[in-house]
């Protein structure tokens, strides 16, 4: 039966107190979100933790701030359904709100953080590819002080992420999209049903002013290595150039060639691959249309 085991439960006032907590219970102690993954992480007795510090109502860390020319700050514990339904984001990212449209239900989504999506550290996860397309940064904090890292830093593989014993993940700072750029988001899985993508991809490009010639581009897969994978080969690819027919079939070959996907319940390697191929394909379009219209 899925019945939890006995631990302690904090629920600190600020995000000052459960730093402190965080610290002196170390390893013991797991920081409570949304719960949609640590609470069945515990309820299948995949973690056992002795104590549990619930930052879930922390209004210091919940909270979306968008300023006109100034990208955007997302506290972590913002939830997913507030970042799908947020105009503003909508509106300068909407690779990200629509990522977050996509993670799980509509009741995993009024649970669920955005900084959990992260901290969980899937490599599935539906939110840090958009993430890192975008450029966004992961502001995390200490009882010394604060560290800033880009999202691909922040995810060392499966489960793991940069988080010292205590820390906090507080904020995601997104910069202003650039003149004539945009990104898009992709994601399969295998039914249309709520499921666990078995890959996902984020496409950023931005124009020169001609808006014809790729100035950058920075596609990010998901679900096809132990962390978030930003590709190498795309820039040397399409950098300088005018999209055309040929170089999207080129592109995906070179997403195919780049991704390392494993074989597992969702999926086969070979499928995975020829997922993001697709994928691939599909989106570096979509977002190079887009840029010529930003
Ligand atoms: C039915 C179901 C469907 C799902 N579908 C999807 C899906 O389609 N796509 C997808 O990506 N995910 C999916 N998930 C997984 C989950 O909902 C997300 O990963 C969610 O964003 C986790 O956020 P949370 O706030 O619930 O995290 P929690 O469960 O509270 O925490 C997760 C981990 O992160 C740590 N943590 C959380 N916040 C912080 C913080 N601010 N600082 C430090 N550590 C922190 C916790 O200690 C814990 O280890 C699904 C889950 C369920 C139950």
């Amino acid at each position: 039966m899925n019945i939890l085991h006995e631990f302690e439960y904090f629920k600190p006032k600020s995000k000052e107190e459960a730093m402190e907590l965080g610290k002196k219970l170390g390893s013991k102690a797991k920081f409570l979100a949304g719960g949609t993954d640590l609470l069945i992480m515990m309820k299948e007795k995949m973690i056992k933790p002795d104590a549990i510090i619930d930052i879930s109502d922390l209004e210091e860390l919940k909270g979306i701030k968008c300023e006109e020319g100034k990208g955007a700050e997302i506290c972590a514990c913002t939830k997913i359904a507030d970042i799908e339904s947020s105009k503003e984001l909508k509106k300068k990212y909407p690779a990200l709100t629509y990522a977050a449209s996509q993670l799980g239900s509509n009741q995993v989504r009024v649970m669920a953080t955005l900084g959990g999506n992260s901290c969980h550290s899937s490599p599935a996860a539906e939110t840090p590819a958009p993430l890192s397309a975008l450029g966004a940064k992961v502001v995390v904090a200490g009882l010394d002080g604060e560290r800033e890292m880009s999202m691909e830093d922040f995810i060392h593989g499966n489960r793991k992420n940069d988080l010292k014993e205590g820390e906090i993940l507080y904020k995601f700072v997104l910069p202003e999209p650039a003149k004539h750029s945009a990104c898009r988001y992709g994601h399969i899985g295998l039914r249309n049903a709520m499921e666990i993508d078995c890959a996902n991809m984020a496409a950023n490009i931005e124009l020169e002013d001609d808006k014809e010639t790729i100035k950058n581009v920075k596609l990010v897969m998901g679900s096809v290595a132990i962390r978030p994978l930003v590709s190498q080969a795309i820039p040397s690819l399409l950098k300088g150039k005018k999209l055309t027919d040929d170089l999207i079939t080129k592109t995906g070959e070179a997403a195919q060639n780049e991704a390392k996907p494993i074989s597992d319940v969702r999926a086969s390697a070979e499928y995975r691959k020829d997922v993001i191929g697709a994928l691939a394909r599909r989106l570096v379009k979509e977002a190079y249309e887009a840029a010529k219209e930003a």
